[in-house]
């Protein structure tokens, strides 16, 4: 495992007359998980295309490790604050997770966890493997029953599409209590704004897809823990299973993970501004927004089929589901069977990116105006 201490300090070697001193968290997206500072040695990770190595180290074949792996993790697991485990996707990450519950074991997952989640767990329900209280762990108070007899908590917040958000410090204390582990899926929130292994929480999960890696040109999932030996599991599934992520994958989410501060940010303040001018709109019923993250979502006046209309009306916004990405995207969330029928109808969900405020605006505001004008 990555030398986490490490990652979280100046990597710089100070002498001894200098102490470490911790690194903010824009600066450790920029330097943690670099190659050693030798001369002539590349600042950057190398893509190690290998599936075996010579013998006599520690990884042994490629199933087992990978020192692009390895420094994506070092600075995914320095940002979260904990040893970070690379996954092939989101999913993948999800999966081996659950894997940590032992058959017959009691899950509580958030009742707006994401679809992927609460359908690879009604799976595991369908096969006798676990037992899923499905719960709104917004309702604190009614979180902290469902926890009682549970083996994880399965947080996600914001909630997705409604992004309500849940109190992770109280939920991961009351699953404490309860003898039950806490995992949050911090992929909508990403550690920029949140750290949930710094409220209690023992697991955080990725969908590096989206944020971390921030260009929608790729698939990747990471789970973090600051258990060893929960780490160690996960290593030892991820490497019996084989749901291991390319070291091109790798390279490339190490690549968006550079920015992912100024990204984050740029977006997060395009989306506040989004939020308050939709909730000033005429053609606007009910926006859905926390006041940060760089997700809102916003009912539209009328039906589902004017809802539709405006996401096929725009130019610069992408109709496409997913987020994270540089680009802005949008989508009607209920057009996937699978939404929960306490999304209306007429909600689209923007995943909002970094382009200029007035562009995004101009786009979405024409595009509110043309449908809602061929409706008569
Ligand atoms: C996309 C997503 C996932 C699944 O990740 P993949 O990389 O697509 O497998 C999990 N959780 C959330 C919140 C997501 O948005």
């Amino acid at each position: 495992m990555p030398d986490m201490a490490d990652a979280r300090t100046d990597p710089a070697e100070p002498p001894a007359s200098r102490p470490p001193v911790p690194l903010a968290q824009a600066t450790l997206a920029v330097a943690a998980g670099r190659p050693p500072r030798v001369p002539d040695g590349p600042l950057n990770a190398p893509i190690t295309m290998a599936s075996t190595f010579h013998a006599g180290g520690e990884v042994g074949y490629g199933r087992y490790g990978n020192e692009t792996w390895t420094m994506f993790e070092t600075a995914v697991g320095a940002l979260e604050g904990g040893s970070a485990l690379s996954f092939a996707s989101g999913m993948a990450a999800t999966a081996a997770v659950l894997d940590l519950v032992p058959p017959g074991g009691v899950v509580v997952a958030q009742s707006h966890a994401y679809l992927g989640t609460l359908a690879l767990l009604r799976r595991h329900e369908e096969t006798g493997r676990l037992t899923v209280r499905v719960t709104d762990l917004t309702d604190t108070a009614g979180a902290a029953d469902a926890a009682v007899g549970a083996d994880l908590v399965w947080v996600e917040s914001p909630t997705n599409p409604l992004l309500h958000l849940v109190d992770i410090a109280t939920v991961a204390g009351a699953a404490r209590r309860a003898g039950a582990l806490t995992v949050v899926d911090n992929t909508f929130a990403t550690p920029v704004l949140q750290r949930p292994l710094e409220t209690g929480a023992d697991l955080v999960v990725h969908s590096a897809t989206k944020f971390l890696s921030g260009h929608s040109d790729l698939i990747l999932g990471v789970v973090v823990a600051t258990d060893p030996d929960l780490v160690s599991r996960l290593h030892a599934t991820r490497s019996v299973v084989g749901s291991v992520p390319s070291s091109f994958e790798a390279w490339l989410a190490l690549r968006g993970l550079r920015t992912l501060h100024l990204r984050v940010l740029a977006a997060q303040a395009n989306a506040q501004e989004l939020a308050a001018r939709l909730a000033e709109h005429d053609l606007v019923a009910m926006v859905h927004y926390p006041g940060w993250g760089a997700t809102v979502s916003f009912e539209v006046r009328g039906d589902a089929a004017v809802a539709t209309r405006v996401t096929e009306s725009t130019r610069l916004w992408v109709h496409t589901t997913s987020l994270g990405g540089v680009e802005s995207g949008l989508e009607r969330r209920r057009r996937w069977a699978g939404e929960s029928v306490d999304v209306p109808e007429t909600l689209i969900r923007l995943a909002v990116g970094i382009e200029d405020i007035e562009d995004l605006w101009r786009d979405l505001a024409a595009a509110l105006f043309s449908a809602t004008m061929k409706r008569s």
